[in-house]
């Protein structure tokens, strides 16, 4: 078994070949979810590789708004303070 594959969060799975054989199948971890930019909060989205991700349709692949990069919360206040700083000028 190769060094990168003895790791405990790849999965292993034994499967009989139509030889009859049983081979070891790996399964990758999936990866981590998404986290807000400025509060570190986890952001509720598919937990997909970039590779998968390229694969949907767009609407698909971010949240439709603004900042889709931070938090619905971070994003109303980084949008109240734009405003906010503007308005002082
Ligand atoms: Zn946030």
């Amino acid at each position: 078994m190769r060094r990168a594959l003895r790791s405990t969060k790849i999965k292993k799975i034994v499967k009989r070949t139509p030889g009859n054989r049983l081979t070891i199948h790996f399964r990758k971890p999936k990866p981590n979810y998404a986290h807000c930019g400025i509060c570190g909060k986890k952001i509720v989205r598919a937990r997909l590789r970039a590779s998968e991700i390229r694969k949907l349709p767009k609407v698909q692949r971010r949240p439709e708004r603004p900042f889709p990069e931070l938090c619905p919360k971070c994003m109303r206040e980084k949008i109240k303070a734009m405003i906010r700083a503007v308005v002082k000028i």
